[in-house]
């Protein structure tokens, strides 16, 4: 599977796309909704358009409505190179600055881009007067395709709740290699951006005794944690959610005065710490 990292490495090669971190990002922006509701909303049904693969269509809810109000006074369709970005596209520019792909690029958790008030359109020319009258600021020839929205009513903490949610999303998938929430890129928190899958985490299915059995790797990871947990014999450690393992994992929630019900979900796969 490959990591993000690799992705930073295929530069080498000549390909400066994030497009492979896009179901990444996503799980970073769901992770920010959940943390603050309505933190960042879709502007996709908006007449917009851009490569799905690399855009990311969020805004701050006021900054789309601007941009909405834009787009129907000048009736035509607003071209996109880049909206939202997360803190693991940032990462990634981050990483290649110098390189042939990026000249320079803000820190992560720094760039306009993950504030959720800035996007780039090709077209700027012909919408700078549009934009302008809705309060989105055209930056100049120093980065001509470059709009940041200026009409206040926006957060402009949401770089750092980008990779505090970065971090959270992290730890959910990692019990046993927990990092702070603190919002903040260091060392710590790009070392595990550059170790996340770059297609995405996988979401853990429930595991729960039912007929015909569940089987597969994820049962076997869970055993094995039971097992070193005392609660069951390594020739039950079989890959097979039978009626022993649902016996191991009542106890278990019964000695961590979790609800007892014999599934594993979110709340006791935590607990455990079972590795994803
Ligand atoms: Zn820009």
């Amino acid at each position: 599977m490959a990591t993000v990292k690799n992705l930073i490495q295929t530069h080498a090669n000549g390909t400066c796309s994030t497009a492979l971190v896009k179901k990444l990002s996503l799980q970073v922006i769901d992770e920010m909704n959940l943390l603050i509701p309505n933190v960042l909303v879709s502007f996709d049904d908006l007449d917009v358009s851009g490569d799905d693969a690399t855009v990311n269509f969020f805004l701050q809810p006021k900054a789309k409505d601007a941009l909405r109000r834009a787009i129907k006074k000048r009736g035509k369709t607003l071209r996109l190179n880049s909206a939202y970005r997360t803190v693991v596209q940032q990462h990634i520019l981050f990483s290649w600055q110098g390189s042939e792909c990026v000249s320079r690029a803000a820190t992560p958790g720094k760039s306009n881009h993950e504030d959720g008030f800035a996007i780039d359109t090709p077209d700027f020319e012909e919408w700078i007067p549009a934009l302008k009258a809705e309060d989105w600021q055209w930056l100049g020839d120093s980065d001509p395709v470059h709009f940041t929205y200026m009409g206040g009513g926006v957060r402009d903490d949401i770089g750092n709740i980008g990779v505090k949610a970065f971090q959270i999303l992290w730890n959910k998938h990692n019990p046993s290699d927990l990092i702070d929430k603190d919002g903040a890129y260091g060392p710590e928190t790009a070392a595990r951006l550059d170790r996340s899958p770059a297609n995405g985490f996988a979401i853990a299915r429930l595991l729960k005794l039912i007929t015909p059995p569940m089987n597969g790797e994820d049962v076997r990871k869970l055993q094995q944690v039971l097992l070193g947990r005392g609660l069951l014999e390594t020739s039950q450690v079989n890959g097979v959610f039978n009626e022993a393992t649902k016996l191991a994992v009542e106890i278990f929630q019964k000695r961590e005065g979790l609800g007892i019900d014999g599934i594993v979900g979110l709340q006791t796969r935590r607990s455990l710490k079972i590795p994803a």
